[in-house]
């Protein structure tokens, strides 16, 4: 029997999501989340999608060994266990890579290692993934685990678009330089979008906007990142639900010298109570857009310094590719914001850029065309889908030569 399945595991400090893919058709066998590990109240929701209802227990999980532990048990129950000989591999969503991962890797203790070493720059992300690679390698010894790098697909970007204006010697210490984030997104993003408009990846030129709780883009040219917009840390560029975006570096210094506010507390500001929920409370654009039709102005403002910094990134990646076939809008806010979408490219017909307003009001989960067709620019709404990527380039790494993936 060819194993043809792949879990794909998310691992986040008190997370797990996870999904099964049968990979001869790329479908979804499950779907599943594990929230609040190492509280009293952790939660497991599991959906089955080859028949049978949702499930969903509450119960402490006291550890990443624990969540696991669980999640296999309910995949058995569904006849989907962990231990089946179809499972072909797990892979695992790793937030950086650094410089060396420029691609999947299967993981030897070598590569855990290196991962290990990037902690420094990832401090809330790649101890959460590591435990869960653990996790996973104690209950399937013998299974291959992939790790695919967030940072990855950025790896393209040249040294003009990577490095900080900042002394060399000093950057290269402590490895500071512009990585970039979301990367499995901007890569299955960029390629759908060249297939929406009939081509193939190296022909195209496109900015893809990725608008989620987390925000970014990246200029992709020919299918190879050239730019994006999150840095050392995913703190830089747009403005996001709860990111401030780019701000003057001497904020920092300001906050501590005159506001007297300790490092922590100034990245806490910044990372956690700064974009949009810092500028009016609320995160969800859903929730902001019924705020500004109520005559909100805070509302009004956020939406505005969020749309403005935007259009700002749109103007310089379009400078950077030079020639711009598409802009792809995509995540949560890309995906259902109508008014972002039209918004954000508003007035910039000389651009060739325009949004068709019946097109931009359709609700679909389909990669979509949104402009008219007389733009010369395409603009489209393409659905990301970051686990599938993540199995894809697993299953290529260990399907037996000549398995179709
Ligand atoms: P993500 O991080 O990609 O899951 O995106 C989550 C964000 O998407 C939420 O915080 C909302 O701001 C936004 N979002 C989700 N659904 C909608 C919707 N129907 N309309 C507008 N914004 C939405």
């Amino acid at each position: 029997m060819t194993a043809t399945r792949v879990l794909v595991l998310n691992s986040g400090s008190s997370s797990v999501k996870y999904q099964l893919l049968d990979m001869r058709d790329s479908s979804r066998l499950a779907v599943g989340l594990v929230e609040r590990i190492g509280e009293e109240t952790s939660r497991l929701k599991h959906t089955p999608l080859t028949g049978g209802d949702e499930r969903e227990r509450e119960e402490p999980i006291a550890d990443h060994e624990a969540a696991l532990k669980a999640v296999s048990a309910e995949l058995t129950a569904d006849g989907l266990g962990l231990d089946s000989p179809e499972l072909a591999a797990i892979g695992h969503r790793v937030v950086h890579g650094g410089l060396k991962f420029t691609a999947p890797t299967v993981i030897t203790d070598e590569v855990l290692a290196e991962i290990q070493r990037l902690v420094p720059v990832a401090p809330l992300h790649n101890p959460a993934n590591i435990t869960g690679i653990r996790t996973a390698q104690a209950l399937r010894p013998d299974l291959p685990q992939v790790a695919v790098f967030d940072t990855a697909f950025h790896t393209t970007m040249p040294e003009s678009a990577a490095r900080y204006a900042i002394d060399v010697a000093t950057a290269d210490q402590h490895r500071v330089r512009r990585y970039g984030f979301h990367g499995t997104s901007h890569a299955y993003v960029s390629r759908e979008t060249a297939k929406l408009l009939g081509k193939e990846p190296q022909d195209v030129n496109v900015i893809v906007l990725h608008l989620g709780n987390g925000a970014s883009a990246s200029a992709v040219r020919g299918g190879r990142c050239v730019e994006t917009s999150m840095g050392l840390t995913p703190l830089e560029g747009l403005v996001m639900g709860t990111r401030s975006g780019d701000v003057d570096p001497a904020v920092v210094f300001h906050l501590a010298r005159v506001g007297g506010m300790s490092i922590d507390e100034v990245d806490t500001l910044l990372n956690k109570k700064s974009g949009l929920v810092g500028l009016c409370g609320d995160n969800d654009m859903r929730e902001i857009r019924r705020r500004i039709d109520g005559g909100d102005e805070a509302a009004a403002l956020a939406f505005d310094i969020y749309i403005h910094r935007l259009k700002k990134y749109i103007g310089a990646y379009y400078a950077v590719l030079g020639r711009v076939d598409a802009i792809a809008f995509t995540a949560g806010v890309g995906e259902n914001a109508a008014p972002v979408r039209e918004a954000a490219v508003a007035g910039l017909e000389e651009l060739g850029l325009a949004v068709d307003g019946e097109l931009n009001a359709v609700r679909s989960d389909e990669a979509r065309l949104i402009s008219p067709e007389y733009a010369r620019v395409a603009v489209a709404v393409v659905p990301t889908d970051e686990e599938l990527e993540i199995a894809r380039q697993t299953y290529a790494l260990v399907a037996p030569v000549g398995t179709p993936s």
